[in-house]
């Protein structure tokens, strides 16, 4: 007979679960296994990052997409998203402004938009590296393939966030357009890898057709991958697109899967994302108490914000911008984690 408490100090121990086991924990959670597994999660988080919590400055640098992911509120079809990208002057603007905030890393997030070749990024990079040799770029652009990843590490890009979005692969057919693959997208996680890239990997909790089996196999990749980084968040409908009137995830969830992915790798770089801060007023502090390490307040230009829109109802103003650091800084101090001025690379032991 399974029990949930014995599987979880085997996973505590041996840092991996059966596909079947993962899936056994998920559907018979309770608020007692929850709760375990929240303590040891928060005390392996500690054993390696202390109380830090790192803070990374999201700059959303386009919201033209030529892809059309079913729950995407920038997905191309949306005819009624008001189209931005910002220039190469806005993005060095918006790190200016973040490094004198205290971040010292920067995530350059956006739709796959055709104008951001390789040369524009790479120039961009550059001008990032030169002006602020001490910070992380982390790059979030979508699948640009093996060359174009190269060449923008080499630019200088330390990071790249692409989340699976789904380890099932029919499941992945039912929130993409036919032209999109998972094998591709699996494909281009381990390039990033094998470039050298800190890769990060993640996929939405609560999304469309998503059963157990599905976060289960969410899981065991993760395990097997190793990436240095995961961001997950409950999914979120938006109005304009196929799954807009789909229920949305929830933060529970969430925030349990966040505790057994800290198990899975103790070391591993864990947001607790705008989406989970979206759905719960405290949804951020209890990310973080459930095991993230890292938040990402938005530092694009307060006149784009509310259009890059993946789903509605997205927060980005107080402790979730980064001009309202001082208040995030607070909402850590008052659940016991210190908010750091840092690269926040991942901590290998
Ligand atoms: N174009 C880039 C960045 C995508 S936006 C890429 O392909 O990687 C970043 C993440 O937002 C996505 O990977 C997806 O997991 C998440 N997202 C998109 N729509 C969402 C929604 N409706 N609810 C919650 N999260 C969503």
């Amino acid at each position: 007979m399974l029990d949930g408490i014995l599987l979880a100090d085997k996973l505590l121990k041996t840092h991996s679960l059966e596909e079947s086991e993962y899936k056994y924990l998920i559907d018979n959670r309770s608020p007692a296994l929850t709760e375990y597994l929240r303590e040891k999660a928060v005390s392996a988080k500690r054993a390696v990052y202390s109380n830090s919590v790192y803070i990374r400055g999201l700059i959303e640098i386009s919201n033209i997409c030529k892809n059309d992911c079913l729950y995407c509120g920038i997905r191309r079809s949306n005819k009624n998203c008001e189209r931005y990208r910002l220039t190469a002057a806005q993005i060095l603007q918006c790190c200016d402004e973040g490094y004198s905030l205290g971040f010292r890393s920067f995530v350059l997030q956006g739709g796959e938009d055709a104008y951001f070749t390789d040369g524009i990024l790479c120039g961009i990079i550059g001008e990032i590296k030169k002006s602020y040799p001490d910070c992380a770029v982390t790059l979030s652009l979508g699948e640009r393939g093996f060359e174009s990843y190269k060449r923008l590490f080499d630019a200088g890009a330390d990071r790249y966030l692409l989340r699976h979005e789904t380890a099932d692969k029919a499941h992945y057919s039912r929130l993409h357009p036919s032209n999109m693959s998972f094998e591709n997208r699996i494909e281009s996680l381990k390039q990033l890898k094998q470039i050298g890239y800190q890769t990060g990997c993640g996929f939405m909790v609560g999304s469309p057709y998503q059963t157990s089996d599905c976060l289960a196999k969410d899981l065991k990749f993760i395990e097997e991958f190793s990436p240095h980084m995961c961001g997950i968040g409950p999914f979120i409908p938006h109005r304009q697109t196929p799954f807009g009137n789909e229920n949305g995830g929830s933060a529970e969830l969430t925030c349990f899967l966040l505790s057994v992915i800290r198990l899975i790798k103790p070391t591993i770089l864990l947001p607790a994302t705008t989406a989970l801060g979206t759905v719960r007023q405290n949804g951020r502090q209890m990310g973080i108490l459930s095991g993230a390490n890292v938040v990402m307040p938005n530092l694009s230009p307060v006149s784009v914000r509310e259009k890059y829109q993946l789903y509605n109802g997205k927060v980005y103003s107080g402790g979730e911008s980064a001009q309202g650091l001082e208040i995030l800084k607070e909402q850590m101090h008052e659940i016991g984690c210190e908010v750091v001025v840092d690269r926040g690379d991942i901590k290998e032991f």
